[in-house]
């Protein structure tokens, strides 16, 4: 199913990699613009770059930490200054790290509690005065929210907040027009596997694949359909959810 977006003007945080990255072509194949920022620089910015420039429309990929405030807010003066107005913003990026909870540092529960959940306030404030009637924030959460994971308790309660915060603002904004949900990924296939070494890769994929309906993992593409569904007018009627994109696990 092709889902349109022509003219639609999106933010799209963290899209040089991964599932961000996938959000970002399939917005732009589908006619939307778009601006993506990125932490660091690396090849994968540039890959990006190139990949934007075979697609239509008017696409911006910019330096830009959305654990910082101040460069959050440059990020949207740059959007204002671009496309004047935004139809739809998707905090995407992300981090996680693995520790157990005993040793878990205070500054790695502040960083990613930060770069999870307080970037999505940041990013989303200060998109307010862009958005109009009609659009739609999208807060790419995690299946492991609801479920729980060992040595993940400070990412999964990161996003688990990202459903209050998506529950909340859907009330507050939607008087405004504004619809604010959640998609929640299981196990999606990403570049991180392939930089692993390969019998872990495997391992992961076994392990993961026997936990879903569907034994097996999801790729980047099955992630942006649904991402798109909620950008779109096609989703118009929904506003507080969390779609669980898992493979029925
Ligand atoms: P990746 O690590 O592959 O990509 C993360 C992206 O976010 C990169 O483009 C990275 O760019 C960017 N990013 C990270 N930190 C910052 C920052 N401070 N400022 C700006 N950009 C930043 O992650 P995934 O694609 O796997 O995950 C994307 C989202 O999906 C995350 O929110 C993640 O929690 C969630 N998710 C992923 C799952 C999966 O199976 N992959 C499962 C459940 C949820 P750079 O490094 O260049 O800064």
């Amino acid at each position: 199913m092709e889902l349109a977006l022509h003219g639609k003007k999106l933010l799209v945080t963290g899209g040089s990699r991964g599932i961000g990255r996938g959000i970002v072509l399939a917005a732009a194949r589908a006619g939307a613009d778009v601006v993506t920022c990125h932490q660091k620089d690396s090849d994968a910015v540039d890959s990006l770059a190139a990949a934007l420039k075979e697609t239509p429309g008017d696409h911006h990929v910019l330096r830009a930490d959305v654990g910082d405030t101040a460069e959050v807010d440059r990020l949207l003066g740059e959007v204002k200054d671009r496309f004047g107005r935004l139809d739809g913003v998707v905090n995407n990026a992300g981090v996680i790290s693995h520790i157990p909870f005993a040793e878990l540092p205070a500054e790695e529960w502040s960083r990613i509690i930060d770069t999870n959940l307080t970037a999505a306030y940041r990013v989303i404030q200060q998109a307010l005065p862009l958005l109009g009637t009609g659009s739609s924030v999208v807060n790419i959460g995690s299946r492991g929210a609801a479920a729980g994971i060992p040595l993940r308790a400070h990412y999964t309660a990161a996003k688990a907040a990202m459903t209050g915060l998506t529950r909340s603002l859907a009330k507050e904004l939607g008087p405004r027009g504004i619809r604010v949900n959640v998609v929640a990924p299981g196990v999606i296939e990403t570049e991180a596997f392939d930089a692993m070494p390969a019998d872990r890769a495997a391992g992961l994929r076994a392990t993961y694949a026997q936990k879903t309906a569907l034994a097996r993992l999801g790729t980047v593409g099955e992630l942006a359909g649904p991402v798109l569904f909620l950008l779109s007018d096609a989703s118009a009627y929904i506003t507080g959810e969390t779609l669980n994109v898992d493979g029925g696990i």
